[in-house]
């Protein structure tokens, strides 16, 4: 195996994120063991971790969240927003985002964090 230098963590984040959420349906603890990776070579290497990837990992157990398999997606209405609020099966973490993202960036918590992705 060659040796992983700083340029290659994204890749080799996105493969240690690839196995989790294989795995996460199966095996959740390894899955969380794999999520875990993921923080850690983030960390690690100062990168900041996809917001896409990084809502896909539960802030508690770090397993994979999958809709069906390791999770449950509701819908919530709140005023005139629509949330999405994730449980976890394995942890029963819940965390929520706006469903309407694109329609109202204000809403977007994560908007300013979307807008870099390394830390130089
Ligand atoms: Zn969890």
């Amino acid at each position: 195996m060659r040796k992983v230098h700083g340029n290659d963590s994204f890749q080799r984040m996105n493969f240690l994120y690839q196995i989790s959420k294989q795995i996460a349906p199966k095996y959740p603890v390894l899955s969380a063991y794999y999520g875990n990776l993921v923080i850690n070579v983030a960390k690690k290497m100062v990168l900041k971790i996809h917001p896409d990837m990084k809502r896909q990992i539960c802030k508690k157990c770090r397993c994979i969240l999958i809709d069906g398999e390791t999770a449950k997606i509701k819908i919530k209405r709140k005023n005139k927003s629509k949330y999405i609020v994730w449980t976890c099966d394995i942890c029963g973490m819940k965390k929520s985002y706006p469903a309407d993202e694109n329609k109202d960036h204000r809403v977007w918590s994560e908007k300013p964090e979307s807008v870099v992705e390394v830390i130089h």
